[in-house]
């Protein structure tokens, strides 16, 4: 009986040799990654894409987007800004279901870049988010201003009207 245990111990020893010796020869089955690119799927969720030309401002993107990686700033003369952070973003493509419009925002199968120490992204993006926020305040205080001056001017020109006749 101990002599077909031994008889097992070396089939195995020799069998696991020859299979190292072979491969010695054979292709490595890993890549020098960060060198060599890894494969990606086509249907890989990568990073956002933005098309301004086919977006209408809704900003139901920027609503569905669970972590807030999305956010809109928003200029005096009403024109708005996208902005995007790659190292807030799940890629859950919600924001791609959220739009109406199709082909404003999409998702490639393009993998985001790390986020670097130096690029500081997360606080500069608390800071931008805040302002873009702060902008849109702005621009609505201001529409709701100049809607109650134009009204009061047409209240103003129809009591002197009233006044005439
Ligand atoms: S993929 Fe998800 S996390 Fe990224 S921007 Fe769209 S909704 Fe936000
Ligand atoms: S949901 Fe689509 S159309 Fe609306 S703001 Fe976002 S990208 Fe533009």
């Amino acid at each position: 009986m101990p002599f077909m245990y031994i008889k097992m111990i070396k089939y195995f020893t020799m069998k696991t040799f020859f299979k190292a010796i072979l491969n010695l020869f054979k292709k490595p089955v890993t890549i020098k990654y960060p060198f060599e690119q890894t494969f990606i799927p086509d249907d890989y969720r990568g990073m956002i894409g933005f098309n301004e030309n086919l977006c209408i401002w809704c900003r139901r993107c920027e609503m569905a987007c669970p972590p807030g990686a999305i956010v809109f700033s928003q200029a005096m003369d009403g024109k708005q800004t996208y902005h995007f952070n790659r190292a807030v973003c799940i890629y859950c493509s919600e924001c791609v279901r959220a739009c109406p419009k199709e082909g404003a925002i999409f998702q490639t199968n393009v993998p985001a870049k790390c986020a670097l120490k130096e690029e500081n992204i997360n606080n500069g993006w608390n800071i931008l988010y805040g302002e873009a926020l702060m902008s849109r305040a702005a621009y609505a205080a201001e529409k709701k201003r100049l809607a109650a001056e134009k009204a009061a001017a047409i209240k103003t020109e129809m009591e002197k009207k009233e006044a005439k006749s």
